[in-house]
């Protein structure tokens, strides 16, 4: 599982072969550790709307060195750029430009970050042109940062002002560690609903949480950073990983249940088991999937139903069953392990990328069906993940497959793990039927 080429290329002497050789030079990422700076240097703030005092104030509440200059030379750690009132292309020369003289300054591992309006919401074409134009420039800007940096963007429903609970969750997210692998990606703050946590260090405080397949990879680690956050875990796998569940579990101090969710009574045993223990359930993480890849003239109804059965049908009749129950909370979060084969599709992988954009489409109706409510829905789409998953994947494509993203890397079990934790905090409930890319702007695919 370890990405060998990595450790070399930043070892001498093959670091100076790789860059007289032109070849991909991949960074080890900024990953978030307690207790260090949200960023690495100063924050610079570029705009001039009414709300970029707005977004300086939440910076500025953190203790961070918010700048709305540099001095030449200087260090930064990341920038934002407002552009929230945004009517015409012509008004995004002067950001996007102020920006590019800088940019150079930017500390290895450093954030661009900008905060605009969904295309969607605009009716003047030049508005939407304007609008639109920044989801290209920050894409291609993600695709020329080096050194384990990153750009992404906040999108604000046209009702949601830059001062909302949302704006801050997802800013922190960016801004710090946990957002190593998301790169090139919109985040959409739909609605100014959501709480900031009390504790900044435990945003999951009192909160339940379920994790289907929780035995190994992405669902353990999903499990350690939920419990990190402040969650109480309840740790769900098949009874033949029963052993390796009560591990995970027992590690958080959590409870372990052996379910498989394809069960007609998985819902019920779930639910029961949350309210008995913990009083209610909060959060509920569809992480259980299985691929069984073949090409479709090969695909037998096995493979076929299996996949569909665990990816999607038991995600569609847990959550039916969860939004019709009382035991489920009225502000609760529901997040769905998606995967970028679901956007782009996969060779091999018809059965597999069924399932997941399957998921999208779930997402996306059950948010609209909870349009108004405090809960949310939301998944996650992984890109390349060092997991057992992928370490079944022959040598040489699973070495183009970690190269062709702009990180140059695979991402981490923990990396979507921190998206998770995201989707599942208090302070995100105003992104509602989202999809979170966690995929170091996978260059392959949508
Ligand atoms: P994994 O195979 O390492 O772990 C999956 C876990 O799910 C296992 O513990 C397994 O026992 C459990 N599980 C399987 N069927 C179950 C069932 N019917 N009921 C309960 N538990 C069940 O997989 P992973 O790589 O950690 O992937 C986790 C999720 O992320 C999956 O949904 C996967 O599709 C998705 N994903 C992974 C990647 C990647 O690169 N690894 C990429 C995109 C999406």
């Amino acid at each position: 599982m370890a990405d060998t080429y990595l450790k070399l290329v930043n070892a001498q002497p093959l670091d100076r072969v790789a860059k007289a050789a032109g070849l991909p030079r991949p960074v080890p990422l900024r990953r978030y550790v307690s207790g260090e700076p949200l960023v690495p240097g100063p924050v610079l703030v570029l705009g001039s709307s009414p709300g970029t005092q707005a977004v300086a104030s939440i910076l500025l509440e953190w203790n961070l060195d918010v700048r709305r200059h540099l001095r030449p030379k200087e260090k930064f750690g990341a920038a934002v750029v407002i552009l929230d009132e945004l009517r015409d292309p012509a008004q995004l020369s002067g950001a996007f430009l102020e920006l590019g003289s800088v940019l150079r300054q930017l500390r290895p591992g450093g954030r661009v970050i900008t905060i605009s309006r969904p295309t969607a919401g605009a009716t003047a074409p030049q508005t939407a042109a304007a609008r639109h134009a920044v989801d290209g420039a920050l894409r291609s800007l993600a695709k020329e940062l080096r050194g384990g940096a990153t750009a992404n963007g906040i999108l604000l429903g046209d009702d949601v002002q830059t001062d909302a609970s949302g704006v801050g969750a997802a800013l922190e997210f960016l801004l710090s560690g946990k957002s190593a692998y998301v790169d090139g990606q919109f985040i959409t703050i739909g609605t100014s609903a959501g709480t900031q946590a009390r504790r900044r260090s435990a945003p999951l405080a009192g909160r339940t949480a379920v994790v289907t397949g929780a035995a190994r990879g992405i669902g353990a680690e999903i499990v350690r950073v939920l419990h990190r956050d402040g969650a109480h875990i309840i740790a769900v796998d098949v009874p033949a990983a029963g052993e390796q569940l009560a591990a995970v579990a027992n590690g958080v101090g959590g409870t372990a249940l052996q379910v498989d969710v394809t069960a007609p009574d998985a819902a019920g045993r779930i639910l029961r088991h949350a309210a008995t223990r913990y009083g209610s359930l909060d959060i509920m993480v569809h992480n259980a999937g299985i691929t069984r890849d073949r090409l479709l003239a090969n695909m037998d109804p096995a493979r076929w139903n299996s996949v569909l059965a665990v990816n999607l049908e038991s995600q569609l009749r847990i959550n039916e069953e969860l939004l019709a129950s009382g035991d489920f909370s009225s502000a609760g979060s529901i997040v769905c392990l998606a995967s970028t084969s679901g956007i782009a599709g996969n060779r091999g992988q018809t059965n597999y990328a069924a399932s997941k954009a399957g998921v999208i489409g779930m997402v996306r109706a059950t948010a609209d069906a909870l349009g108004g409510s405090a809960r949310s829905i939301n998944a996650v789409a992984p890109g390349f993940i060092e997991t057992d998953m992928t370490a079944k994947i022959p040598f040489a494509t699973r070495e183009v497959a970690r190269r062709l993203s702009s990180l140059q890397q695979g991402g981490l079990p923990v990396d979507v793990a921190e998206a998770v934790a995201f989707l599942a905090s208090a302070g995100s409930a105003g992104v509602n039927g989202q999809v979170l890319r966690v995929c170091g702007q996978n260059l392959v695919g949508a």
